[in-house]
């Protein structure tokens, strides 16, 4: 499989340290406030990647942190913690918003069919791991104290501007008003955090750095603590946004290699910005859409997905009400034509069904094709679009239900939407009304038979008559 890999700036095969086996980490949420549509497209992306590598037969050991602490308002490692800013906003502590935005932001990924990773750690349970992280560094001398914590000396790792590619002259030269004058270099960054003096934090631990004062951990060193934790100290995939590059990824491979004499991660995924209206999504817009308000609007989470899913993850995509509408029309016809398994219509014809299985093995290979040329998706939903149209024309006998069922289980499997799902038995009410309708069209009473189609829509069933007479059914 290829993925397109940041540190090598190409589209590379994937070879993973372990045979068959992949470790996986995603930088997560910071839970001081709702999850916006930006952050889904993140998600969805990397759960995509997730299923593509399992279904290509692998095992995956999947980590995501949730930051609960420590990640400040400005990358310059000022201003507030954005998790005592959520408390102070909410009138709660620190402790108890990170709580609820956290099963907030669960609820959401289990809505929207994002697997849970095998392990979901939070910054807060980790401070140990943290700690002993910095007292490494400490003792390779990577590391100094200044009067607001302890720093990461950034001249003293070689490459640190390598991988975001930055120019570190410019950036100094830049900074003529530093806001840290305390700090040797401009791009130096907090590993630790002392609390301040004038107010007490609802979230600070003893350390050893502090001389009895307490504090807490900077955000980059939280997902290099956890990812060595759980994937080992050089690990297969690290992802997240695009946004990380420069700072958040760059600081934490400086610090894991730096620590380590190691690689930290073999591959880094980074799925693009998503705008709205041209803009970019950001708290001030306002323009920061729930996946809560979306579904309000009756859109289900399951066409969110996928219209997440109908752009790549390295384009910068747009987010639009329209294109909302259109995938879920995309998927109600997807489930139309899915119902046919619960009803097969067509005779069962030996000519038809090879064609038809031949065509859905032509498809599955097409698609896993797809997956494994960087996470193609787009490719992927116009090739499922034309499987079925091909299904829908041909219809599905008896014969050919069990490959078209074992074609929608795959299609769960890497995408994540689940068209089994929806099928339920016929009610009995309903069989009764789709027989009513059958005969007065027999008799050519149209009247009547539209009148049944409106009772039928009222218990939530849609009909669609076919050219060849028959009518299949469809929940709405
Ligand atoms: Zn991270």
């Amino acid at each position: 499989m290829k993925l397109f890999n940041t540190l090598t700036r190409s589209t590379d095969e994937l070879k993973p340290i372990a045979t068959n086996s992949f470790g996986v980490y995603t930088c997560g949420p910071t839970v001081y406030d709702y999850a916006h549509i930006g952050h889904w497209y993140n998600y969805v992306r990397m759960d995509t990647l997730v299923r593509a590598l399992q279904s290509a037969g692998n095992t995956v050991n999947w980590v995501m942190n949730i930051t609960d602490v420590g990640h400040l308002v400005s990358d310059a490692d000022d201003g507030e913690d954005k998790l005592e800013k959520g408390a102070k906003r909410e009138g709660k502590t620190a402790w108890e918003v990170a709580e609820f935005y956290t099963q907030d932001f669960l609820e959401a990924m289990e809505l929207l069919n994002i697997q849970k990773p095998d392990h979901v750690v939070k910054a807060t349970d980790h401070i140990a791991e943290q700690i002993e992280l910095i007292q490494r560094l400490e003792a390779k001398g990577y590391t100094y104290i200044i009067d607001d914590g302890v720093y990461f000396d950034t001249s003293k790792f070689e490459g640190y501007s390598a991988f975001a590619g930055l120019d570190l002259d410019e950036q100094q030269a830049g900074a003529r008003v530093s806001i840290n004058d305390q700090k040797r270099n401009q791009a130096d960054f907090a590993v630790w955090k002392f609390s301040p003096t004038d107010s007490q934090r609802d979230m600070e631990w003893d350390n050893p750095f502090g001389n009895g004062r307490k504090g807490f951990p900077g955000w980059h060193i939280e997902c290099s603590a956890m990812s060595m934790k759980y994937l080992g100290e050089s690990f297969d995939i690290h992802t997240g946004g695009i946004d990380h590059i420069p700072v958040h990824h760059t600081n934490e491979i400086a610090q894991s290699e730096a620590a380590t004499g190691k690689r930290f991660a073999n591959y880094w995924m980074h799925s693009n910005h998503v705008t709205v209206n041209g803009e970019k999504i950001s708290k001030s817009l306002g323009n920061g859409i729930r996946l809560q308000e979306i579904i309000a609007k009756g859109i289900s989470a399951e066409a969110v997905r996928l219209n997440i899913l109908e752009s790549h993850y390295r384009s910068q995509s747009k987010f639009s009400w329209d294109s909302l509408e259109a995938a879920k029309n995309r998927l109600q016809h997807w489930q139309q034509v899915a119902v046919l398994v619960k009803q097969p219509q067509a005779a069962s014809s030996a000519d038809n069904d090879a064609m038809l299985v031949q065509e859905l093995a032509a498809a599955t290979s097409d698609i896993a094709a797809a997956l494994n040329d960087d996470l193609n998706t787009p490719v992927i939903l116009s090739r499922v679009d034309q499987a079925l149209s091909v299904v829908e024309k041909q219809l599905i006998s008896a014969t050919s239900v069990q490959p078209f069922t074992k074609f929608l289980s795959y299609l769960e499997a890497v995408l994540g939407i689940n068209l089994l799902l929806n099928l339920t038995e016929l009610p009995q009410q309903v069989a009764t009304l789709l027989e009513a309708r059958s005969t007065v069209r027999s008799a050519k009473d149209w009247a009547e038979s539209d009148s049944l189609r409106d009772q039928l829509a009222e218990l939530g069933y849609g009909v669609k008559d076919l050219p060849n007479g028959t009518t299949i059914w469809f929940k709405l």
